[in-house]
């Protein structure tokens, strides 16, 4: 399916209707476990010598197709996918670290991820040096150590839509032999794919702009072929395990059993089946049935963020910055030309000039922005990004983020931009008036 276009792999991707009585739709396989037929062919199963399914937990063929679709669209040689993002996330820093060393990040990164690398990964022995987005390339180098096994980024930042100059990372990323990993949801393979510029492990919220509907948790975890894991670094790649053991009964090693995508083979037999933070079959179904409307979608989120953006900008009374890759006063301009030719995603942040209280009217005098934690959808959100979605940090982590607190977020679905500018237009006007109201009185 690689070599079809993107548009043709998002509605057919991994999926084939012979192999499934002729269903058109993907059907979800809402089974615990499958039959092993005989005796011999369970072996065969077991030992990985055939390719098929034993137990949901494992793999599930609807998962499968959603699966083989993520890693087509993003070129990447597998997928595993999760219950949530958090669970795809999670997952791989533990199978990349092994349970041990360091992650270079940054502060710009989702809330619920800063505080897994900040409260519970140094429980378990998993440390994380961050940097700012601005940042030189010579202040990462820096904070690269003996014990870093990786750089984790994302590739469109939450909340402020920051970029990263992805092939100088990798490039130093692979100087020290680790991997770079690039968490690709608010961007989605239509817009960016990271494998294509040196990344070597992209992760997904499947919540967001994958499905677009939010309607389900998942997560996904694409591996990239590029990637050559150091017998030094990373032993786990190399210990001989029984529970991959041949058909003779031969302990053997995740690259030696899995050389194509071992990555993959580690989530999915440890980390998926012993954790079990499984996707589940039906909301598999869900997200493949977002997924085939995704460039689609993405194109029209990014062009009502392109018009809103426009109208912010003149706002200058209320809006004191605007913060997108487009924006006149953006410092990624370069970047966003050379990453993000198709827009920049579809979620942008402003300051907002004001009082806390009027900020607090803003958010409640909108009629079509829905107030939630979350993004990508098909319907248009607002967020008071300090206090929600990154309220896990502390003022200082907030000031590190450059998340000022005034920030106020939007992720952009797909009604008109002419209604979505008049949504925004009424609440401006309902703060105007409340001020001109108050200098009367004064
Ligand atoms: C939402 C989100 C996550 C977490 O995903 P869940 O599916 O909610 O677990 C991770 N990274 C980013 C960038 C997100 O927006």
């Amino acid at each position: 399916m690689a070599e079809y276009g993107f548009n043709t792999v998002q509605v057919r991707g991994g999926y084939s209707p012979k192999d499934n009585q002729e269903s058109v739709a993907v059907p979800v396989y809402a089974t615990a476990a499958f039959d092993f037929v005989s005796v011999e062919r369970a072996g065969r199963l077991v030992a990985g010598e055939e390719a098929g399914f034993v137990y949901t937990r494992i793999g599930n063929p609807t998962n499968d197709v959603l699966e083989r679709r993520i890693a087509a669209l993003d070129h990447g040689v597998a997928a595993v996918s999760f219950g949530s993002g958090m669970a795809a996330i999670s997952s791989t820093i533990l199978a990349v670290t092994g349970g041990s060393g360091r992650i270079l990040s940054t502060y710009q990164i989702y809330g619920g991820a800063f505080d897994l690398e900040k409260s519970i990964f140094p429980n378990l022995g998993i440390h994380f040096d961050l940097v700012s987005h601005d940042s030189s390339l010579e202040v990462w180098e820096k904070a690269i150590t003996e014990e870093t096994k990786a750089i984790y980024v994302e590739s469109i930042s939450n909340p402020t839509a920051r970029l990263l100059d992805f092939e100088a990372l990798a490039k130093l990323a692979h100087k020290y032999s680790i991997p770079l990993i690039v968490d690709n949801t608010f961007a989605t393979p239509y817009l960016f794919q990271p494998l294509e510029h040196g990344a070597d492990i992209v992760v997904y919220s499947a919540t967001k702009a994958l499905n677009g509907h939010g309607n389900a948790i998942g997560g996904l975890v694409v591996e990239g072929n590029s990637f050559h894991w150091s017998r030094e670094k990373f032993p786990q790649f190399y210990q001989k395990h029984w529970v991959i053991r041949d058909l003779e009964e031969h302990e053997r090693s995740f690259l030696e059993a899995f050389p194509d995508f071992p990555l993959s083979a580690l989530l999915r037999l440890s980390y998926l089946a012993y954790f079990g933070a499984v996707l589940s079959p039906y909301e598999a179904q869900l997200i493949l049935i977002g997924v085939e409307t995704l460039s689609e979608r993405v194109k029209k989120q990014v062009a009502n963020t392109r018009a809103v953006l426009s109208y912010l900008e003149k706002q200058s009374d209320l809006v004191s910055w605007v913060s997108y890759p487009e924006a006149k006063n953006s410092p990624d301009h370069k970047l966003a030309k050379k990453y993000f030719k198709n827009g920049a995603g579809s979620v942008l942040s402003f300051g907002f000039n004001g009082t806390e209280e009027e900020e607090n009217r803003l958010i409640e005098a909108v009629q079509i922005f829905g107030y939630q934690a979350n993004v990508g959808d098909a319907r248009s959100l607002i967020v008071n990004s300090p206090k929600i979605t990154h309220g896990e940090l502390r003022p200082q982590e907030l000031q590190e983020a450059q998340i000022a607190p005034e920030t106020v977020r939007l992720s952009f679905g797909l009604e008109e931009a002419e209604d979505l500018i008049a949504d925004l237009d009424q609440a401006f006007e309902v703060i105007r008036a409340e001020r001109k109201a108050a200098k009367k009185s004064a």
